[in-house]
């Protein structure tokens, strides 16, 4: 069974949670796309674990995980991420951890060049989480770049930065002013964090394609949601990847293979990370009462997200993009605070109803259509069957089911590994 996991709206629907949840089931765990720009938390008996890079799967002896080559790897954030595991008791080896060969090194500089960037764009900034995602994607596509594979032939590493060096430092030292950079710190850099992955580098796709014939299931685990996709998102305040499920077989190293399900994560409400159109916002006490009861603060930086009621124009669209085969609903028990549930059914431009999801300037135009549904105004996290949920609540779920057109296969009424109703 190959499976993806993937977010239906902008990011943080509580992928993190329904991924540990479900990777249970699942022998092989595969980070597709992105770097260490996102991450989750995840809770479990042996403690609470942030990964930004590392597969889900990572924290459960038995499962098999792979970082594909879709991804980018700052190998300094790497090594330390699995430092920090070891020091919690899980254990790491190339047994349990394969890195692609073909996968791209986020190096020192792509992060120096987003740091460089945001500050040249001052007050404009982008809201970029400066982790050198945006440039590193950028020279991949550029083929001037240092792959994971490059470090199993360290004798050709020196001729490969020289060149890419020199380039870069047009940039670095030329256009922004700054201090060049040096080959030798980045070869030292390589040695000191990737090499000690060196073990680990493999041919993913060789891999993969031994655990399909020995029938073993395998999960795909995205970052961020459809909306953020670099192609189907809110260009340009999307990630620099496509995270959309259709790219999970490409990403992982097996593009000849087809997915059998993709689970999509959709949260009972809406929140946005940064800058960027986002038609269903809540503000005032509306949205500061939603944020406050669904601890919307960022992970890392503890900054306020913007929040919204369900929106089912986006959130169709979302289920679309991502092929989605059937919906995890996420932090239903959040709205229980609510007598009546404000829902986004609608977007206008110029004062036009629209059928879909709009980009570009109709999108930043774009009003939201409010409707409220009833609330059912008392506490739902204990309930672990649809039947158990209040009336309101059976309503909303099957209101939401209707809208998007697919059907929910789990709610999340918690946090806790275990307050989800399954459907079916
Ligand atoms: P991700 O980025 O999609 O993995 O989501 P985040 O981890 O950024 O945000 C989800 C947050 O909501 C985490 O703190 C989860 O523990 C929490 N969470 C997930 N599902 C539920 C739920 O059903 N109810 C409540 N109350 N919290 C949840
Ligand atoms: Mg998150």
């Amino acid at each position: 069974m190959l499976t993806a996991i993937v977010g239906i709206n902008w990011g943080d629907e509580g992928k993190g949670r329904m991924v540990d949840l479900l990777s249970q089931q699942y022998d092989v765990v595969v980070r597709y796309q992105g770097g260490n720009n996102a991450g989750h938390t995840v809770v479990n008996e042996r403690g609470r674990f942030i990964l930004n890079l590392l597969p889900s799967g990572i924290l459960r002896d038995e499962t098999v995980n792979v970082m594909g080559v879709g991804m980018v790897i700052d190998v300094e954030h790497l090594f330390h991420e699995v430092e920090r595991l070891r020091e919690g008791g899980i254990a790491i080896t190339p047994k349990h951890l394969k890195i692609s060969d073909k996968a791209t090194i986020c190096m020192p500089y792509h992060k120096l060049l987003d740091i460089l960037e945001e500050e040249r764009l001052a007050d404009k900034k982008f809201g970029s989480t400066r982790r050198g995602i945006a440039p590193v994607y950028a020279d991949k596509y550029y083929k001037k770049s240092i792959r994971m594979g490059d470090l199993l032939t360290p004798e050709i590493l020196r001729e490969k930065l020289e060149g890419i060096v020199e380039w870069k430092n047009l940039t670095i030292a030329n256009g922004y002013g700054h201090e060049p950079i040096k080959v030798d710190d980045m070869l030292d850099w390589l040695m000191q964090y990737g090499m000690a992955f060196k073990d680990y580098i493999c041919d993913t796709t060789e891999y993969l394609n031994e655990a399909i014939a020995e029938d073993k299931n395998i999960m795909f685990e995205a970052q961020l949601g459809a909306l953020r996709d670099i192609d189907y998102g809110i260009f340009p305040y999307t990630s620099s990847s496509s995270n959309i499920s259709a790219y999970a077989p490409l990403g992982a190293g097996i593009p000849g293979k087809k997915l059998d399900q993709a689970i999509g994560i959709i949260k009972a409400y809406s929140s946005c990370v940064g800058e960027g159109p986002f038609t269903c916002e809540l503000f005032g006490e509306a949205g500061d009462a939603l944020r406050e009861a669904g601890g919307e603060y960022g992970a890392a930086t503890g900054r306020p997200r913007r929040v919204g009621g369900f929106d089912v124009i986006a959130s169709r669209y979302g289920v679309e993009t991502q092929g989605a085969t059937s919906l995890a609903l996420t932090k239903l028990d959040v709205l229980s605070y609510l007598k009546e549930i404000p829902v986004c059914v609608g977007y206008t431009y110029n004062g036009e109803a629209l059928s879909r999801f709009p980009l570009g300037l109709k999108l930043q135009e774009a009003k939201p259509v409010y409707e409220n549904l009833p609330g059912w105004n008392c506490d739902i996290s204990g309930c672990r069957s649809f039947d158990a949920l209040p009336r309101e609540a059976q309503d909303y779920v099957k209101f939401i089911e209707e809208a998007v057109g697919c059907p929910i296969q789990y709610i999340s009424v918690g946090a806790e590994r275990d307050a989800y109703i399954q459907m079916f």
